[in-house]
């Protein structure tokens, strides 16, 4: 799957990681939070990540 140049990522664990960049290969992803109310960007996820 050739990287979408739009979506920077470093998660190598991800099925979705582009192997040879650090970046996505999925045209779009969905952002989300585990927090009722997010304040820090620890509160954010990756909801499309899968484990590889
Ligand atoms: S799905 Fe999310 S965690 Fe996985 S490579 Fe894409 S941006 Fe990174």
């Amino acid at each position: 799957m050739p990287k979408n140049p739009s979506i920077k990522c470093s998660i190598k664990p991800c099925k979705h990681h582009s192997s040879g960049e650090d970046y996505c290969t999925l045209q779009e992803i969905q952002v989300g939070t585990h927090e009722a109310n997010p304040k820090k960007i620890e509160c954010t996820d990756c909801e499309s990540f899968v484990l590889s």
